[in-house]
């Protein structure tokens, strides 16, 4: 079974309940139209750690970095609650997007 996660925006959690995402999953519609007939698991829901914290020497983002390797997890997919209005990537999200690439997960642009 393949296993994928999704990265969001902590201040956008504050209201969101992921509820457009998981639709959109088990619906295997938008960015997951790719996994149609698939046998897929949701295997982690990651948010960032805020505003101001640089992911890289931040040991809480380390450690989710880290989770979802071990969990096998082997695509990432970011909100798009991750961009501002210009559609410009949040940088603490794109540094993320990074590290997860360099552990060897796939990054996907979007959820929903
Ligand atoms: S660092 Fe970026 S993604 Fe995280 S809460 Fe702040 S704006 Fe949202």
């Amino acid at each position: 079974m393949k296993k994928i996660a999704m990265l969001n925006c902590l201040n956008s959690n504050k209201v969101c309940a992921g509820a457009a995402c998981f639709t959109a999953f088990n619906k295997r519609i938008r960015s997951f139209e790719r996994y149609q007939g698939m046998d897929v698991e949701v295997a982690a829901f990651m948010r960032c750690n805020g505003c101001g914290n640089d992911p890289e020497t931040d040991a809480g983002i380390l450690e989710k970095v880290e989770r979802l390797q071990q969990e096998g997890v082997e695509t990432v997919h970011v909100g798009i609650c991750t961009k501002n209005k210009e559609g410009v990537r949040c940088k603490t999200i794109a540094k993320i997007m990074e590290m997860l690439e360099e552990k060897g997960m796939e990054v996907v642009d979007g959820t929903h």
